[in-house]
């Protein structure tokens, strides 16, 4: 990547990947990626236009023939390569992330790692494309069946996991036999193109992975590309409905994940030490910029008064500055866009009648006074029709809800139209069972937060988290990035008897 001097900050210049190489950008036009520790712009990544665009799924597209017909076991040779340079160039990948993000250093190691799972499970891609045989179905035939790759898969990734969101798509998909042209966040796109060049690496074919730069007309320019077969998507609930829309009226397998409203569930029997420890870290790690962030504490019956007894001292002395330094909790928020968008929901709740325990508002940091740093907030008495209960806020600020019981609890969950995931923390299994079957969302943890299922479990939320038939990652995507074909085959010396008329029958 290049630099550019910008006064006298040294601002990076960043490229697309076409075809196995990188692309410096042709349009002119750009974006700016921040550093958000410090508050000022650290790159700026280009914006393609429609040429580029048509050349990555070109080359996606020339690739497809060749790699389609890879032997699975050389893809996974591949991938174990690949998996080798991961793990090589895991500091340098997190540091990437960081950058871009604000996250902690710590945090996007967790990350990084997260993402060589993904790959960690696709080295098993000829075991997991393997299928079903059934001999002698009736009259000498056989029926059996393949799943094979769909063709150009394009990809598009939140801000707020740049390595390991990528992998969850580009990963399977090209495990799978397909091949692949992703549209990172314009707001951190540094890791892609790494994993782009690792991927080349390794000895990917080019043209396999592809990465293009920019927003909505990028996204409607790959979306509407004749040759493009797929479409996964992972953003905010009305990103994930229009990309979805979009691409199957086109007649695209789409699969696109949502915004999330995480409850985490307290029962009066709980170990609160446990529940507690797991809403700070659930609600303020990575400054509440997680999917899987709980950002809903529901307190049942007596526990409430303890729990916000108990969280409001640890939310006040939250750890935060720039996400190089060691022993931090939480860095900055992704942009000053965002902070103040997270900030005008603290507003509309305090607005709406909600108890302001923690106020993180107007938090700096010595030396850091440009960066974009919040505090942890917290909420006490949340009522479900406020605006800070029922939207997605996406930074650190937890809101607890008091309800008499669990059958309550378990209401209020089911009500609200995301589902991504929810956990119950309590002592008592049949209380557990209960929630674990009546409760609607995707992922669900009982006595863990944040329950991210591990890489050869499948990822995904219920109701307006997910359109789309699909989880990520997983045995899902192996069915999401193949098409099922069944075969039935009868050999030419028994099919003496001639002609059948009637409805053919199991013999
Ligand atoms: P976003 O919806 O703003 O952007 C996601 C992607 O879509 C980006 O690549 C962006 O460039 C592109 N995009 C933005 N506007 C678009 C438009 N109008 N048309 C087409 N493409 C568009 O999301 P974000 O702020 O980058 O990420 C945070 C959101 O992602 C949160 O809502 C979070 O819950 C969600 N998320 C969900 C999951 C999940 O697995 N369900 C995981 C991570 C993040």
């Amino acid at each position: 990547m290049s630099e550019a001097d910008q006064g006298t900050v040294r601002v990076r210049e960043l490229s697309h990947f076409i075809n196995g190489q990188r692309a410096a950008g042709a349009s002119g036009q750009y974006s700016d990626v921040f550093d958000p520790a410090q508050g000022r712009v650290a790159a700026r990544v280009p914006v393609a236009n429609a040429t580029e665009v048509a050349a990555a799924v070109a080359a996606a597209k020339a690739a497809f023939p060749a790699w389609s017909e890879t032997a699975p076991l050389k893809r996974a040779r591949l991938m174990f390569k690949f998996k080798q340079l991961l793990d090589a160039h895991q500091d340098e990948l997190a540091e990437l992330v960081t950058r871009d993000h604000g996250k902690l250093l710590s945090d996007a190691k967790g990350e990084v790692l997260r993402g060589i799972e993904v790959v960690e499970f696709a080295c098993g891609i000829p075991n997991l494309l393997k299928t079903d045989f059934t001999d002698q179905i009736g009259g000498d035939i056989d029926n059996w069946n393949l799943r094979q790759p769909l063709g150009v898969a394009v990809g598009v990734t939140p801000f707020n996991f740049p390595m390991m969101v990528p992998c969850w798509m580009f990963v399977m998909a090209a495990a799978c036999g397909n091949t692949f042209v992703l549209k990172p966040s314009e707001r951190t796109p540094s890791a892609s193109i790494r994993l782009a060049e690792l991927f080349i690496e390794a000895g990917f074919p080019k043209g396999v992975f592809n990465v293009v730069h920019g927003g909505k007309a990028v996204v409607d320019a790959l979306m509407e590309h004749p040759d493009v077969a797929a479409v996964s998507v992972v953003g905010s609930t009305p990103v994930a409905e229009y990309i979805y829309s979009e691409s199957a009226k086109r007649g695209k397998r789409v699969q696109a994940l949502g915004s999330a409203k995480n409850h985490l569930v307290v029962m009066p029997d709980a170990d609160l030490d446990q529940a507690v420890d797991a809403l700070i870290g659930s609600a303020y790690g990575s400054a509440g910029e997680r999917c899987m962030a709980t950002s809903v504490a529901v307190a049942v019956g007596r526990v409430a008064d303890k729990l916000i007894g108990r969280l409001a001292p640890r939310v006040r002395s939250l750890r935060i500055g720039g996400g190089m330094e060691p022993d931090l909790d939480m860095g900055p928020l992704v942009t000053a866009a965002h902070r103040a968008k997270v900030s005008g929901y603290i507003e509309a709740g305090v607005s709406a009648g909600a108890k302001l325990v923690v106020d993180g508002r107007g938090h700096t940091v010595p030396g850091r006074e440009e960066g974009f740093f919040l505090g942890g907030s917290l909420f006490d008495d949340v009522k479900p029709d406020m605006s800070i209960y029922r939207e997605e806020i996406f930074g650190p600020v937890l809101s607890v809800v008091r309800v008499p019981d669990l059958a309550s609890a378990i209401a209020l969950v089911n009500a609200h139209e995301l589902g991504n995931c929810v956990s119950l923390f309590t002592s008592d299994g049949g209380a557990a069972r209960v929630f674990s079957r009546q409760i609607q969302a995707g992922m669900v943890g009982i006595n863990v937060p944040s329950p991210v299922p591990s890489a050869w479990h499948s990822f995904g939320g219920w109701k307006r988290s997910l359109f789309g038939d699909h989880h990520a990652y997983g045995q899902e995507a192996v069915r999401f990035y193949t098409r099922y074909k069944s075969v039935m085959q009868r050999w030419p010396d028994s099919i003496a008897k001639g002609a059948e008329f009637a409805m053919p029958v199991a013999g």
